[in-house]
């Protein structure tokens, strides 16, 4: 599906199938000598037909056309190296271009989840249903690196590079001031809560993600371009929803802490999820694996606020909470 939003600016609906997202917003800015894909979907053949047929109806020429990448996620990604032309320039940030050269392994995570008492059997079922994995690129063009206020040029459009990280490390969005544009990624989504999840505890993504939220509040913006579901207006409204889910987890996480010490599968478990199935048993296993990544990067943010202590038992990472937390 593809609709015109504003004068030579397009949005690609990518479908995702059999995934909860449902589908992947591409934005597509022509422009009189290059045009501007931001965002790709899936490594997957109905995501190609998509695209393909999209680009075919705006009339997008490929050899003249440069990406721009919100993140890592390979909804955003992974189609990447098999539409780009050698031609084409690659946009995207250092944090996540390092993690992806760096190739850090899935196992570091499957033995962190396990760590974080993901049990044994489920595991092994992780790789063959996680989409990131399934549909990962395959390999990845040169990476042109964008820093904060670099700008992109496309006809009459200046787009700033704004850093959000929380949702990745190195999240980036555009914004065109003199449009009020912002081409926000995963960073803030309307109909659908973008995930903050952590595999490894290196750094702490929800005060990383808080702060960006309170970096794009300060904005003048008239539309919000998001990765996912409907283009909206209310931003402000809406990162005050943000921030107040975010707030409400965190009391769920601390009261669910009040019983004894538990791993983050079993933190997990115990929260309250927005999913049609009945129970945490019942729930598919990438979205156990989605629900654990949210659950530790709420106990990382108490831990760093010493409200929750982490400690090593054997082979299992448990969180109690600090006695005297509330005073
Ligand atoms: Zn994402």
């Amino acid at each position: 599906m593809i609709e015109e939003i504003l004068t030579n600016l397009y949005k690609i609906e990518i479908p995702l199938p059999k995934n909860p997202l449902k589908s992947l917003n591409s934005y597509v800015i022509k422009g009189p000598e290059q045009n501007l894909i931001i965002d790709t979907g899936w490594n997957q053949k109905e995501c190609m037909n998509a695209m393909q047929a999209g680009l075919k109806k705006v009339g997008v020429d490929i050899r003249k056309t440069n990406f721009f990448i919100t993140h890592l996620h390979a909804d955003h990604i992974g189609l990447l190296s098999s539409i780009a032309a050698d031609t084409s320039a690659i946009y995207f940030n250092r944090p996540d271009a390092d993690r992806i050269r760096s190739g850090v392994p899935w196992d570091n995570s499957i033995n962190f989840a396990r760590l974080n008492g993901f049990p044994e059997n489920e595991l092994q079922r992780v790789l063959q249903s996680h989409p990131g994995f399934k549909f990962r690129s395959k390999g990845y063009p040169p990476f042109h690196i964008l820093e904060e206020d670099d700008k992109i040029s496309i006809g009459d459009n200046v787009f700033r590079c704004i850093q959000t990280p929380g949702h990745t490390k190195g999240h980036m969005c555009l914004y065109e001031p003199s449009k009020k544009i912002f081409i926000a990624g995963d960073h803030i989504l309307n109909d659908i809560t973008p995930t903050i999840q952590l595999w490894s505890y290196d750094w702490d993504p929800l005060e990383a993600y808080l702060k960006s939220l309170d970096k794009v509040y300060q904005l003048d913006i008239k539309l919000v371009l998001p990765g996912h579901r409907s283009i909206f207006r209310n931003y402000k409204e809406r990162i005050e929803e943000l921030k107040h889910h975010h707030q409400k987890r965190l009391d769920e996480i601390i009261s669910i802490l009040e019983k004894d010490s538990q791993d983050a599968y079993q933190v997990a478990s115990q929260m309250t999820w927005d999913i049609v199935y009945d129970s945490w048993d019942l729930f598919p296993v990438p979205q156990k694996w989605f629900g654990i990544g949210e659950a530790i990067a709420h106990l990382k943010h108490l831990e760093e606020k010493e409200i929750v202590r982490k400690e090593i038992q054997g082979q299992r990472i448990l969180f109690s909470l600090n006695l005297g937390h509330r005073l």
